[in-house]
């Protein structure tokens, strides 16, 4: 096993003879990418419930936990917060009211698991899990993928909060009707990727998907190389925004590709995002952000519009950055 001084000193090769130094890329409005300093481990999530989320997968990989475990623990909070309208407990409902869930996870061996359109059951990301460690399968869902969950000890909860219950009656009553590209209240997933200290890689992301969508709706998030994908040989990568398009590029395989051809993580997520843009329609209202964590220890981001925050952890500490984008809204 590569211990972990000499890992960095072969990623730290491996990054020259690519010619990936961090920083060598600037896009439109683009920022240094971000330099976690010389050690792991590091945590990089998306928007600014990845704070929270981001200091419970560093202390789990701090009690000496797995990168899997601190994957996991760390979106799990975002997915017990009521205040995280997009994930879990309190997030928006679709258009008949019910909050359906969906959530999937990766680990440095290459295995994976995912849950689509699940109700009632809060950890879905620990449903994930449990696809990936108890089952052939990698993806279980909708009455099928619950059912699992209760055989495996999970308890049905009410996921819907009466805040989230009258938002949702507001909607109806308005007489609003569902339309991908006007429900977009809602776009706040998290997708967390952590590289622990002897340099492995893992990755989850759990959402409850667009406000109001068609019951039904599957986005990116639980679907393997769309919302997440982990290589552990060459980096991870999470996204989100509008998981139609991220599911028709594959956006974070994409990410991952472009690393192993040789970019580093932020120019490799916006490379993604202009593929994305020239295969895909890009509406006015359309947002999209990707993260990456290259296996090097250097984290990248980027957005098709401004807003998009990522959280980082790493030995210097938590810090909320604004990512770099190509578009103005
Ligand atoms: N990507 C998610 C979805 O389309 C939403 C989000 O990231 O906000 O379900």
């Amino acid at each position: 096993m590569t211990n972990r001084r000499s890992f960095i000193r072969k990623a730290g090769l491996g990054a020259l003879a690519t010619g990936i130094l961090p920083g060598l890329n600037f896009g439109i409005k683009a920022q240094a990418e971000t330099q976690p300093g010389p050690g792991f481990p590091l945590i990089v999530s998306t928007w600014n419930h990845g704070l929270a989320a981001n200091e419970a997968a560093w202390k789990a990989l701090s009690e000496g936990l797995s990168v899997l475990d601190a994957v996991e623990y760390g979106v799990r909070v975002s997915e017990a917060d009521p205040g995280v309208s997009s994930v879990g407990y309190g997030g928006y409902p679709d258009a008949e009211g019910n909050v359906t869930l969906d959530a999937c996870i990766m680990g440095p061996d290459g295995r994976a698991g995912s849950v689509t359109y699940l109700k009632e059951i809060m950890h879905a990301v620990s449903v994930a899990r449990l696809v990936m460690e108890k089952t052939p399968h990698v993806i279980l869902s909708g009455d099928g993928a619950q059912k699992f969950a209760v055989q495996q000890g999970f308890t049905k909860t009410n996921l819907l909060t009466d805040g989230m219950r009258h938002e949702w009656e507001q909607w109806k009553a308005s007489g609003a009707r569902y339309a991908p590209h006007g429900n977009w209240e809602n776009h706040d997933t998290i997708g967390l990727l952590a590289m622990d200290a002897m340099g492995d890689l893992a990755g989850a992301c759990t959402t409850s998907g667009m406000a109001f969508k068609h019951p039904g709706r599957v986005g990116d998030s639980p679907i393997i190389g769309a919302g997440l994908f982990v290589d552990n040989e060459i980096g991870a990568a999470s996204a989100t925004g509008e998981g139609e398009a991220i599911l028709k590029t594959l956006g974070s395989f994409l990410v991952v590709e472009n690393m192993r051809h040789g970019m580093g993580p932020q120019e490799a997520c916006e490379a993604a995002l202009r593929r994305l843009m020239e295969k895909v329609k890009v509406h006015d209202q359309m947002q999209i952000g990707y993260i990456a964590l290259h296996k090097s220890g250097v984290v990248g981001a980027y957005s098709l519009r401004p807003g998009f925050q990522y959280a980082v952890h790493s030995p210097d500490g938590p810090s909320l950055l604004d990512a770099p984008y190509i578009l103005e809204w």
